[in-house]
């Protein structure tokens, strides 16, 4: 094989699943100047098609589009695949984005949004996708000065062992194994207290707090716990 082809065929191959042509144009450029290989859908059943038979590394996906609601595509694609899903939502849909993620999303970007964020959120959602192919989970983890000692379940922050109750932990790891990826507050009540408690929100912002006042520097100004404003939370373990 030429080494054009070999890198040819390294390339990621991305799905675009978008009605409106100026946004189709739009991201068609910011595409092809990434290098990536991609192909366009215009609607829900064709795009749904594609992915199936082509199995594209990642799907670029609208939620508004004229022949299905793109949250059900989301749920018909998690039903036979974990390929990374972004979402191009509307301004101002929290709901969307929430039943989005809920629904097997990877992450979303806004409209109207810029060439650097969509190509941000793939490369992340890209990056997410290949370590978790490799699926060996390492049982020390760092970011910052922050160390996870998966085995022994504990926490140190610069060398210091911080002792977390059993659900400080549980939440610190559900973000852990997402990390980079928007978790949904139901997602997570779910995750850590359970399907009966998906709505007690309050849990959740009384234990974030805990958290980022034992592992952040400046948890008025976190650098790892991020809050995503009317959606959920999300662990930065890269600057
Ligand atoms: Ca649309």
């Amino acid at each position: 094989m030429s080494e054009q082809k070999a890198a040819l065929a390294t390339r990621p191959e991305i799905l675009l699943i978008e009605d409106d042509p100026q946004i189709r144009k739009f991201l068609r450029v910011m595409l092809m100047a990434e290098d990536y290989r991609f192909y366009e859908a215009t609607a829900g059943v064709e795009g749904l098609a594609q992915a199936a038979t082509r199995n594209p590394d990642l799907v670029l996906l609208d939620l508004g589009l004229p022949d299905r609601d793109g949250v059900e595509l989301i749920r018909d694609i998690r039903k036979w695949s974990q390929m990374p899903i972004v979402v191009i939502s509307a301004r101002g849909l929290e709901r969307d984005k929430i039943e989005a993620l809920d629904a097997g999303a990877d992450d979303y970007v806004t409209k109207p949004f810029t060439p650097g964020e969509v190509s941000a959120r793939i490369r992340a959602a890209l990056r997410r996708a290949a370590v978790l192919d490799k699926n060996e989970p390492s049982e020390i983890v760092n970011f910052g000065n922050i160390t996870m000692n998966l085995a022994a379940r504990k926490v140190s922050v610069g060398g210091a062992d911080v002792h977390l109750t059993p659900n400080e932990y549980k939440l610190l790891l559900v973000l852990l194994r997402h990390s980079g990826k928007v978790l949904t507050q139901r997602q997570l009540l779910k995750e850590v207290w359970g399907p009966e408690h998906v709505e007690d929100r309050e849990y959740l912002r009384v234990f974030m707090s805990q958290l980022r006042h034992k592992l952040e520097a400046d948890p008025a100004h976190p650098k790892y716990l991020m809050t995503e404003p009317g959606i959920g939370y999300r662990l930065l373990t890269e600057p």
